[in-house]
């Protein structure tokens, strides 16, 4: 603690004086004197670079002041909008999800908040927009170099927007294309925008669209023209091609023969989207259970039956209080689940979080408290045990259900969930809290949070944590575990963790 403490005030001392450094828990490295050449137009500017796990990130705002690009940051949502030319992203901290030009993409290694701004991996950031925008950023790791270049193309985009009656399609075009080289049709369902000697990106222009009159956009190439097609949910009355003599952008005009709900359909697509990020499912999983019965404690008291009533407990408690959200259990009597099917039912029925309840066991009778993991690769060497104990459950597995763990490396695995282990190493802080809140005062020790490389996390495509709610070997948390109001006391603390993160995490987006 001490020495942490160290660490900040000298980075905080040197970050005034020197350079911009990056402290974060034991997954960062930090600032390496590194810097990025930003290669434009044959001139080159260098940035600073922090490297974090094997990525190297770099600030979006020295970014955009070296390329006179657009920027805007919010401090309060912790957001950044970049502009680059016509294309428009926005990144936020700790979220994986990048928006560009409307549409949400999904990157495996998140946007840092440091020093006040947004940091993005150099290496998402040339794929976003290299991928999805009509700009090409080539980014080499080894040389240190990411080179700013356009692509071939001459129509960068494609939105859609309602109008009264009817709907504008815009057509961001980078050149002027002669009247008599557009035309538009409409056949079977679709309307055709034809342009000659038009050349797009097909990445940045097709799309499906969740509601309004479009289902679908699709640009396709050919060598003399491109045809964007617009699937359409309903046919149209009228059709009118508009010139814009200023920005040579090319509109489509059209009208319905009813009246269309005034909603703008970015506005829509957007919220589709962000139910997405929305909290509505929650996995709750009782270890053990049927002839796997977890650690055995204090007078033969077992594990599995202390954390399936406070499973129970805790999901009645979420279904009264947020019945929007929809509790799904890996096992809700006494039955024997392999670990592996455990996280499959999580991702199968899309949940949001991932809860595992366990208690813990030692032959050192004294040893007590309560703690909550998130997954790591790293583990603590007072988490060891505790590991080896959890991952037992394997061995009342069949031999088929065993195979599946043979050549999963726990590295590759935590890589594989880069996207969610810094909310999970949030929600496990907001919940342990939580817990210490209610169980402190009953004489139970915080033991904090933790990680370690448990099977029964891998490959959960959400936020995922373990808590391990006491000790049943040590007699008195044995006895404070089995009381019915004790149980109701732990469900209603972890309920209180994931209402706060609940809260917290959905209001920013
Ligand atoms: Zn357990």
């Amino acid at each position: 603690m001490i020495r942490r403490k160290f660490i900040n005030l000298l980075t905080t001392y040197l970050g005034t004086h020197l350079f911009k450094p990056l402290i974060f828990a034991k997954d960062i490295t930090g600032y390496t004197g590194d810097r990025l050449k930003l290669i434009k137009d044959s001139a080159t500017k260098e940035i600073v670079l922090l490297k974090k796990w094997d990525q190297y990130y770099i600030s979006l705002n020295d970014f955009a002041k070296a390329l006179n690009y657009g920027i805007f940051t919010n401090s309060a949502k912790r957001k950044a909008v970049l502009y680059v030319d016509r294309d428009k992203a926005t990144f936020t901290a700790d979220n994986s999800y990048v928006l560009l030009n409307n549409h949400v993409y999904q990157f495996t290694y998140e946007p840092i908040w440091h020093d006040s701004e947004i940091w993005v991996s150099a290496q998402i950031l040339a794929d976003v927009f290299t991928k999805y925008s009509s700009q090409k950023f080539l980014y080499n790791k080894t040389s240190k170099t990411l080179t700013i270049n356009k692509k071939n193309v001459n129509i960068s985009k494609v939105d859609i927007s309602s109008r009264k009656n009817g709907y504008l399609i815009h057509v961001y075009a980078n050149e002027k294309f002669p009247r008599k080289n557009v035309t538009i049709k409409e056949k079977k369902g679709w309307l055709y925008v034809d342009i000659v000697g038009g050349k797009v990106d097909r990445k940045s222009i097709n799309r499906k669209i969740q509601s309004g009159l479009f289902s679908e956009i699709e640009a396709i190439q050919f060598s003399q023209m491109v045809s964007i097609a617009f699937k359409l949910r309903k046919s149209t009355v009228s059709k009118e091609l508009i010139f814009d003599e200023e920005s040579n952008d090319i509109y489509v005009n059209l009208q319905m023969n009813e009246e269309i709900p005034k909603e703008d359909i970015r506005n829509t697509e957007l919220e589709e989207q962000r139910k997405e990020w929305l909290i509505d499912t929650i996995v709750i999983d009782p270890g053990h259970g049927g002839k796997d019965p977890g650690a055995v404690g204090y007078k033969k008291l077992y594990e599995k039956n202390i954390v399936l009533p406070v499973a129970l407990k805790l999901g009645k408690m979420i279904n009264k209080k947020i019945p929007d959200i929809k509790v799904v259990y890996t096992r809700k009597t006494d039955i024997f689940i392999p670990l592996w099917k455990r996280t499959k039912i999580a991702n199968e029925n899309k949940g949001k979080l991932f809860i595992s309840l366990h208690c813990n066991g030692s032959v050192n009778k004294k040893v007590n408290g309560f703690e909550t993991y998130f997954l790591s690769a790293d583990k603590d060497d007072r988490a060891k045990s505790v590991v080896l104990k959890e991952n037992e459950s394997i061995s009342f597995e069949g031999q088929s259900d065993r195979k599946r763990y043979e050549g999963i490396n726990f590295i590759l695995a935590t890589m594989a969930q880069n996207a969610f282990i810094k909310q999970s190493q949030y929600l496990a802080s907001v919940v342990q809290g939580a817990l210490a809140k209610k169980l402190v005062a009953n004489g139970m020790k915080n033991r904090g949070v933790k990680q370690g490389p448990f099977w029964v996390m891998v490959g959960a495509t959400m936020p995922n944590i373990l808590i391990e709610m006491g000790y049943i070997s040590n007699k008195h948390e044995a006895n404070f575990l089995k009381q019915k109001g004790n149980q109701t006391k732990i469900a209603q603390a972890i309920y209180n963790g994931i209402a706060q993160y609940k809260e917290q995490v959905e209001s920013t987006i």
